[in-house]
This record gives C-alpha cells, sequence and structure tokens, in this order.
C-alpha cells in the first residue's frame, strides 16, 4: 500500500451509469449526434498541443466528455497524439465501445477515460500521459507537492496508482474495465493520479483545463525535482492546503490565456 493518498480519496460521487445492455455480445452503442466540428478540432488541436508542450510523444491521449450526452465520449483512434485532427475524432461509450469505428481502432487504454467518466461527474476532459519528470514520484514515496502557483491543484495531493496491488505483474497497462475502474477508484476526486512506473492522468471540468494540468503537473514534477537536490534535505515552502485552492481558483479562471497561446503553435 502506498503511503500517500489523496485527502479527497474517500469521498462519494455521482455516476453515470451506461446502459445496461443484458449482458452476451454488445450491439454498438448508438451515438449520441454529430458534433460541431469546431469541438472536434478542439479536441483534436489538444492533442497536439500536449505533443508540443512536450507532455506526450508517441504515446499518450486526450478525451472529453461528448457535449450532448454525459454517457458518451469522444477520443482519437489510435494515432500518435502529433498527428491528430479532426478526422480521427471517434465517438465511445462509458464501456469503451465504439459507436461507429469506420475501420478505426481505439486506444487500448481508453478504459482510463471511460471508467474515470463513469464515476467522476465533475470531470470532462482526461488526459493521459508518460511525461517523464513525473515518473519519479510513482516509484518513490515522495508525495507530489504544488512548487508554484500554476500547479495549485497539486496542493492537495496526487495519489498513486500501483497496478500490481490488485492485477500482481501485468504489462503495467490499463487495458480492460476492471483495471480502469481500479485507478478511477485509486484517483478518488483529486484532478491528478500517478501510475507506478507507468505514467498519470490528469483531469479537469474543460478540455483546456485538463491540459493545463497536464502540462503543468510536468513542469512542477521538474521543479520539484531540482527543490528536493537545492534543500538537500531541509524543507520546501510549496503551496499549503489554504493556498492551493485559492490559486487554483485563479488558474481556472485564466487557462483559456494558455490555451490561446498554445493552440496557435500547433494550428496548421
Ligand atoms: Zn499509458
Amino acid at each position: 500500500m502506498r503511503l500517500f493518498q489523496c485527502p479527497c480519496h474517500a469521498a462519494s460521487f455521482a455516476a453515470y451509469a451506461p446502459a445496461d445492455t443484458g449482458g452476451g455480445s454488445r450491439p454498438v452503442p448508438a451515438s449520441a449526434g454529430p458534433v460541431d466540428r469546431a469541438v472536434l478540432e478542439e479536441l483534436a488541436a489538444a492533442s497536439r498541443i500536449l505533443a508540443d508542450q512536450g507532455v506526450v510523444d508517441a504515446f499518450g491521449h486526450v478525451s472529453m466528455r461528448h457535449p450532448a450526452n454525459p454517457n458518451r465520449f469522444l477520443m482519437s483512434r489510435s494515432l500518435a497524439p502529433a498527428l491528430v485532427s479532426a478526422d480521427d475524432i471517434m465517438e465511445f461509450d462509458l464501456d469503451c465501445e465504439a459507436c461507429e469505428s469506420k475501420g478505426r481502432s481505439g486506444f487500448l487504454e481508453r478504459f482510463i477515460h471511460g471508467e474515470i467518466y463513469k464515476v467522476r461527474a465533475d470531470v470532462n476532459s482526461v488526459v493521459h500521459s508518460h511525461s517523464p519528470s513525473i515518473i519519479p514520484f510513482g516509484l518513490t514515496n515522495v508525495p507530489m507537492r504544488a512548487m508554484f502557483h500554476n500547479a495549485a491543484f497539486l496542493a492537495e495531493g496526487a495519489p498513486v496508482f500501483d497496478i500490481r496491488e490488485k492485477f500482481g505483474a501485468t504489462d503495467m497497462l490499463v487495458g480492460n474495465h476492471a483495471k480502469g475502474a481500479e485507478l478511477a477508484r485509486v484517483m478518488g476526486d483529486c484532478p491528478i493520479a500517478l501510475m507506478r512506473a507507468h505514467g498519470s492522468v490528469a483531469s479537469g471540468p474543460s478540455l483546456p483545463i485538463a491540459v493545463f494540468r497536464a502540462v503543468y503537473t510536468e513542469k512542477n514534477a521538474l521543479l520539484q525535482l531540482q527543490s528536493t537536490m537545492l534543500a538537500a534535505g531541509g524543507p520546501i515552502a510549496a503551496l499549503d492546503s489554504e493556498e492551493g485552492p485559492k490559486a487554483d481558483a485563479v488558474n481556472i479562471t485564466s487557462a483559456s490565456r494558455a490555451w490561446d497561446l498554445w493552440k496557435r503553435r500547433v494550428m496548421n
């Protein structure tokens, strides 16, 4: 059992239950309807932003809840994030079944997204990445803390999902419902979860905020590694639990400035 867990871990949350399919082979889920092209462009831009910002490389993915139906979400087909365009976006139900695949394959780890959407009514976007500076905090008992105001959402901590605890020796990937559900359970009500020897998950009430959190979790991890070396065992004056929510409230209202800047860098 990892020593550090988010204090909000045990909070209850509303669930969006997927439709009961009655068992057996599942029918193709019905689409929630067409999505504005501009929305698809935004989601594709988010994928390219995450690549441009160094959060994802050949792997990693971002999703958003369908604007018209909370029981559906949108996500690229399996593709390197920097290459995603609006035409690559697929629609899934919360059991991660494609509504219309058109011969395309979804990401193996799409269960991270579907299982979080099932239990987190407050989450409308999810990012999964293997961004490198975060990895050490999933391997050690050093809790990630908020080093600066842009990462204030980390002031209450980031729980660590260790896939080995429940599933033993695996390929480390969250490739089915059970693993996704366990990750969502460990994440609790936190905005971020770390994944031992794998990566992390960032979430948010909107696409720009989930991307903002993914970017600043990576930056924060690097700053914490630097601060730890500089402190040489001494204290680190990170944001405390009172400062965190106050600073994060500002971040949520101003994330659009970062979004607009980052999007301009990746528009063709
Ligand atoms: Zn992964």
